[in-house]
C-alpha cells in the first residue's frame, strides 16, 4: 500500500484470479458533498441529506462546490501508470467522469470538460447521464478554439440524433461552429481509429441506454498454412502479392462507463473482460447502500465485483465512480476489502509449504461457503482434507486456543483475538490485513513484546508464500525462535491471568 498516488480512481492488479488492491483515490473532504443532482441516477434514498434549506443549504453547496474544485485542482493530471498506458482524468458517481488515455488520444465520458481531454481526438461517450456527456459542447468548442482538427466523438446510435440537437443549440446560441464527426456506434460494429487500432461498442447495463468500448491493437499473423516455411520463401510469397497474415485483435482498454454487475455475467462481455486494462465502476462500497439499490440504479456494489472476480482476467481493473457520499478513509476501507482473496490464497499456500496441521476459520462478506469452494479450487488437491479443516464463519476460538495441541495463532491483530491467544499462551503470528484500522499497530505492539512474530510484506505491500511458511515453520518447529516465543507469552498470559483473578 505505499504507492498511494493522486488520481481519482481505485485500481486493482488481477494476476490470475487473486485480487490485490493499491488505492489511489484522494479527494480530501471530511464530510460527505451533498450529491449534486445530475440526471436521475442520483436520486436515491440513502443520499446525504442536508439538515438545512435555503440560504444556509446554499451556503452549504458553495462551500463543498469550492472543497470539490480544490480536490479535482489537486488530482489534475496526475494519474497512473498500468500495462504500458498512462490514464487520467476524473470520476465521481454523479459530478463527473472523464477517463483520458493519450497514448491511444482518446477521451471515455466528458461530464465536465478537463483541460486534458481537449487534446484527445477521440471521444467515446457511454450514455446521456450529465456526469458522462455534460462537457460535450465545451470539449467540441475548446478544440474549435486552440485550432485543433475537428474531433470524432462515438455515441450510442439512440441518443445521435439529440445530440445534434443539442449541439445545433448551442451553435445557435454562441453563434459558434461546433465542428466534429459524430459516430453513432452500435453494439456488433467495428470502427478503425488507426491502421492498429480498433474500438468495438460492448452492452452495459444502465438505467439508461448505454454502452461501454473496447478498444484493441490489430496485429499481423502469419497464416497458419505458412508457418512451416523458410524466411525466403515467405518473402517471395509476399512480394508476389498472397496475402500471408491474417489480422490478429487483441483487447487493449476496456471503458463501461456505469453499468450494473450484468455486466459480468453477458456473455458478449468476453473481451472486455480480458482486456489489458479494465476501467469501470464500483458507485457503491458498503453495507449502507445493499447491493440491491445498486442494482435498482444501474450500478455495481464492491460486492458484486468480489462475487464476480472470477470472470475478470484482466491484468489491471481500475475502479472509478465513486459515490460522493463516501470520504476517502471510507473508499479505502471499502477497497481494502478486495484484499483479503489473494492473501487468503498465498496464506494457504504458505501453509501448503509449511506442512503443519491446521484449523482455519474464514469469514468473507459474500458468503463462506462461495469461499471454501474457490479456496478449494485453488489448492492442490487434497491439500484440505490431509492436513486442514476449514471453519465456516464463527469457530469456537477460545475452546481452538485452549487446546494443548494448539502451537501458534495466524491472526489479523484484532485486539480481542490477540487478548485471548496471550490469555492461553499461544504464540502469535501476525498477519495484519486492514492497513486503515489498529491492526499494524497491535500487531507491533505484541512483536516488541516478544509474544508475535509479523509475516513481512514487500515493498508494494504483497505477502510472498515462501517468506510465511519460513515464519510458520520458525514458530512451530524453531528452537530458538518458537521456544522463545512460548516462555514469553505463557508468563505474559499467566500475568494477565493473575491480574484478572485479582480484580474479580
Ligand atoms: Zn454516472
Ligand atoms: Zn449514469
Amino acid at each position: 500500500m505505499k504507492n498511494i498516488m493522486h488520481a481519482s480512481f481505485f485500481i486493482a492488479f488481477f494476476n490470475h484470479k487473486f485480487i490485490s488492491g493499491v488505492l489511489i483515490q484522494i479527494l480530501k473532504r471530511n464530510k460527505p458533498f451533498i450529491p449534486l443532482l445530475f440526471g436521475s441516477e442520483y436520486i436515491s434514498p440513502c443520499a446525504v441529506k442536508s439538515s438545512s434549506t435555503g440560504f444556509l443549504s446554499a451556503i452549504e453547496r458553495a462551500i463543498e462546490e469550492e472543497e470539490y474544485r480544490k480536490a479535482r485542482a489537486e488530482v489534475n493530471r496526475k494519474g497512473l501508470n498500468v500495462e504500458g498506458y498512462s490514464i487520467e482524468g476524473h470520476s465521481i458517481g454523479g459530478h463527473e467522469t472523464c477517463v483520458i488515455v493519450p497514448q491511444l488520444k482518446a477521451a471515455f465520458d466528458i461530464g465536465r470538460c478537463p483541460s486534458r481531454a481537449v487534446h484527445q481526438n477521440f471521444l467515446f461517450i457511454t450514455h446521456a447521464h450529465l456526469d458522462h456527456i455534460g462537457g460535450l459542447p465545451m470539449y467540441i468548442a475548446t478544440r474549435g478554439l486552440y485550432g485543433l482538427k475537428p474531433p470524432t466523438v462515438f455515441v450510442p446510435p439512440s441518443i445521435k440524433e439529440d445530440v445534434e440537437k443539442l449541439l445545433d443549440i448551442h451553435s445557435t446560441m454562441s453563434n459558434v461552429e461546433l465542428n466534429l464527426d459524430l459516430i453513432a456506434l452500435d453494439v456488433g460494429e467495428t470502427y478503425e481509429m488507426r491502421n492498429d487500432l480498433v474500438v468495438r461498442p460492448v452492452r452495459t447495463h444502465h438505467v439508461i441506454p448505454s454502452q461501454g468500448y473496447v478498444i484493441y491493437s490489430v496485429r499481423k499473423k502469419l497464416k497458419k498454412q505458412y508457418i512451416h516455411l523458410e524466411g525466403k520463401k515467405i518473402e517471395k510469397l509476399k512480394k508476389s502479392g498472397v496475402q500471408i497474415t491474417d489480422s490478429v485483435l487483441c483487447p487493449e482498454v476496456a471503458f463501461t462507463g456505469d453499468t450494473a454487475s450484468d455486466f459480468y455475467l453477458d456473455p458478449r462481455s468476453a473481451d472486455a473482460l480480458r482486456a489489458k486494462v479494465l476501467i469501470t465502476e464500483a458507485t457503491f462500497l458498503d453495507d449502507n447502500c445493499s447491493v440491491e439499490h445498486a442494482r435498482e440504479h444501474g450500478h455495481t456494489h464492491i460486492y458484486e465485483i468480489m462475487e464476480h472476480a472470477k470472470w475478470i482476467r484482466n491484468k489491471t481493473l481500475v475502479l472509478t465512480h465513486f459515490s460522493p457520499r463516501y470520504s476517502i478513509e471510507e473508499i479505502r476501507q471499502g477497497i481494502s476489502k478486495l484484499k483479503p482473496q489473494e492473501e487468503m490464497e498465498e496464506a494457504a499456500y504458505g501453509l501448503e509449504l509449511s506442512n503443519v496441521h491446521f484449523i482455519w476459520v474464514v469469514r468473507f462478506p459474500t458468503g463462506e461457503e462461495q469461499v471454501v469452494n474457490k479456496l478449494e479450487e485453488t489448492l492442490p488437491q487434497g491439500f484440505l482434507r490431509e492436513r486442514g479443516r476449514i471453519v465456516e464463519g464463527r469457530a469456537p476460538q477460545a475452546r481452538i486456543l485452549k487446546h494443548p495441541t494448539i502451537g501458534a495463532f495466524l491472526t489479523h491483530c484484532g485486539w480481542n483475538s490477540i487478548l485471548e491467544s496471550i490469555e492461553f499462551g499461544v504464540p502469535i503470528i501476525a498477519l495484519p490485513m486492514n492497513f486503515y484500522s489498529d491492526q499494524p499497530m497491535n500487531a507491533r505492539l505484541i512483536v516488541e513484546n516478544g509474544v508475535a512474530v509479523e509475516i513481512a510484506r514487500d515493498g508494494n505491500g504483497k505477502l510472498h508464500r515462501g517468506n510465511i511458511a519460513e515464519i510458520i515453520k520458525d514458530v512451530i518447529f524453531g528452537e530458538q525462535i518458537g521456544e522463545d516465543l512460548r516462555r514469553k507469552v505463557k508468563s505474559l498470559g499467566e500475568n494477565i491471568r493473575l491480574l484478572r483473578d485479582r480484580d474479580e
